[in-house]
């Protein structure tokens, strides 16, 4: 089975094997310090030197991203979400559900974000912007340079979900003055499943710290998470074995050169898979991609049947997408233990499979 999905994603033997090594128990200094250096290593890898301004829930990242909401807006606060995508949709739905005004920058799957979209909402009262860096459902990556700078000149919070982006993108909190960033361990950090981690900037936690009007989740109350994270501690059980193995993916990054290497790795077999791609003669949506997904289209024959044949038949995982785009796009993730050659075994299956696709086709017609 060869995994090219967004997350969970072909995870490391290595990683899969760190639980056979042993944990202690989490209400312990030694699992406490354990933490404490894991957390500080990822927010320095986000580009975030607040000191203990990175906690972790036991939540997938939808969990993070409504906490988030809960959290950090507050009475008076109005949002402005980009919305270019299911990932986009869910923060609208979400400050829906809590009743915090908001508006949206809707875009096409296919529209690629520009200043001329933002400038209608220029200087209109908006407290924070909210982006998912990377739609994972287009595969679209954001200018984070662009929005950046909207949010400064707005004098906005800025808040990013970069689940799908982190460890595959070029990212940097204090470059791009990003208050809250939102990540998961089953996506660029190849680990299990049930790890949010959430990075925030010092005016953000004075924010945080300062809501004496309303209590959020008490489950998902920040302020409790904020005032346990020194000691490297939660309030609740957290997810301690996919913190093993975060602290071992970190070591296996350093191990192979550090980030940029990472961000090498991922991009060049993106690249690989894009070139070979466009070989076989399918086509790339033209708007700027983020290194961790590459979405193929598909014109003539549905990319739904395309996935179920790559599945049942050769047992290689690709991304669908949702709704309307389901017969049209499919995409491939270059997260995980893929190496060149699966991505060639890939490029040959899918071959036959189109080809499967296309005589099913017909017979269905004749
Ligand atoms: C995967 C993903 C999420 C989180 O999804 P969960 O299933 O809740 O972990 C959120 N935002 C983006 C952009 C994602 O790619």
């Amino acid at each position: 089975m060869t995994l090219f999905t967004c997350g969970p994603v072909q995870m490391y033997h290595r990683t899969a094997t760190i639980r056979d090594k042993g944990y202690i128990h989490f209400r312990t200094k030694e699992y406490g310090e354990m933490v404490k250096s894991t957390l500080k290593r990822l927010s320095h890898l986000m580009g975030n030197h607040t000191e203990f301004g990175t906690i972790y829930l036991a939540s997938s990242g939808t969990g993070a991203m409504e906490a988030t909401i809960e959290n950090c807006m507050l009475a008076n606060d109005k949002a402005l979400v980009i919305n270019g995508g299911g990932f986009g949709h869910r923060f609208c739905e979400m400050l829906e559900y809590h009743n915090i005004p908001y508006d949206s920058v809707d875009l096409k799957w296919n529209e690629a974000l520009t200043a001329e979209h933002l400038k209608p909402f220029e200087n209109k009262g908006y407290t924070t912007l909210f982006v998912n860096i990377h739609e994972t459902t287009s595969g679209q990556l954001y200018d984070k340079q662009l929005l950046s700078e909207f949010a400064k000149r707005n004098n906005m919070y800025f808040i990013v979900d970069a689940i799908s982006s982190f460890l595959a993108d070029e990212y940097d909190m204090e470059k791009y003055g990003i208050d809250v960033t939102i990540i998961s361990s089953q996506k660029g950090l190849c680990c299990s499943p049930g790890c949010a981690i959430l990075s925030f900037s010092k005016r953000m936690i004075d924010k945080i710290q300062s809501n004496e009007s309303k209590r959020p989740s008490l489950y998902f109350d920040y302020r409790d998470y904020l005032n346990n994270i020194d000691r490297g501690q939660t309030p609740y059980t957290p997810p301690v074995l996919v913190m093993y193995e975060i602290q071992d993916m970190l070591n296996m990054i350093e191990e192979e050169g550090g980030l940029n290497s990472r961000l090498a790795t991922i991009k060049g077999k993106g690249e690989y898979f894009r070139k070979k791609v466009k070989e076989i003669g399918l086509t790339i949506p033209d708007y700027p991609i983020s290194n961790m997904i590459t979405p193929v289209w598909f014109e003539d024959i549905s990319a739904y049947d395309v996935i179920q044949v790559l599945k049942d038949k050769y047992d290689i995982y690709v991304n669908p997408c949702g709704g309307e785009l389901a017969d049209k796009l499919l995409r491939v993730s270059h997260l995980g233990d893929t190496t060149i050659a699966d991505i060639d075994n890939l490029i040959d299956k899918l071959l036959l499979s189109i080809e499967e696709v296309k005589k099913k086709q017909l017979q269905g017609v004749s």
